[in-house]
């Protein structure tokens, strides 16, 4: 079994298939960094540029992590615009395709709140938003984070550049400390180490040279 296989790791057979469904056949090198400690259960760093596979890495992550049987909020992703969000959104349930009717939901701004609102009602295993959104559902009392076990900053940089850092703060202290922290940036300027350093446990870095 080739060491860049993804039947190398111990994902359920679901994802395996998915996988191979996509035609995923071989990890990408951010995924044979970072997911190794992402399945492990450890907060994790990764860092590789745009293309490279990361939304399969925290998106296999956290589909294996999930309790599908407990239909409650147990994964957070946080992205920078609502085209990123629907773009992640979309690559998770496709990787989820077919196991227990995982329920992936998008919260992001400049949608209108009563269909979120409702729509959050209903449940969902998994919310992919916007970080102002989010704290907006968490100030009206329409959402809790309160059983996430999981979060995820993917590009986590721009987030950053986008002036994000009060909400992500204000957003981040309403999901339990037990839980894993999973960061994705293309790059990994000195106000992303602060952040980590506030959010995350020991985390691992996977980091990826560029070619160029
Ligand atoms: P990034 O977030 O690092 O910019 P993406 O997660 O958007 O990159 O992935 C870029 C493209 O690579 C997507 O079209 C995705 O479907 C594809 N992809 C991801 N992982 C694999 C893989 N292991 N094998 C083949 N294609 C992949
Ligand atoms: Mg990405």
């Amino acid at each position: 079994m080739s060491q860049l296989s993804f039947s190398s790791l111990n994902l359920h057979s679901d994802l395996l298939e998915n996988l191979s469904t996509l035609g995923y056949t071989e990890m990408t090198a951010i995924q044979q960094e970072s997911l190794p400690p992402i399945l492990a259960g450890k907060d994790v760093i990764a860092q590789g540029k745009t293309g490279s596979g990361k939304t399969a890495a925290f998106g296999l992550g956290l589909l294996q992590k999930l309790d599908v049987k407990r239909f409650r909020i147990q994964s957070l992703v946080l992205c920078p615009t609502r085209e990123l969000a629907d773009q992640v959104a979309t690559e998770i349930r496709k990787l989820g395709r077919g196991i227990h009717n995982i329920k992936v939901l998008t919260l992001c701004g400049g949608m209108p709140f009563g269909p979120q609102v409702g729509s959050l009602e209903h449940g969902a295993h998994v919310i992919v938003g916007t970080p102002g959104r989010i704290e907006d559902h968490l100030n009206r009392g329409t959402l809790k984070l309160d059983e996430v076990n999981l979060l995820v900053l993917d590009e986590a940089d721009r987030m950053l550049d986008m002036g994000f850092q009060e909400t992500l703060d204000k957003v981040i202290e309403q999901i339990p400390a037990q839980r894993q922290t999973l960061l994705f940036s293309a790059t990994f300027p000195e106000q992303i180490q602060k952040i980590a350093k506030r959010i995350m446990r020991q985390p691992v870095m996977a980091q990826v040279a560029s070619t160029h």
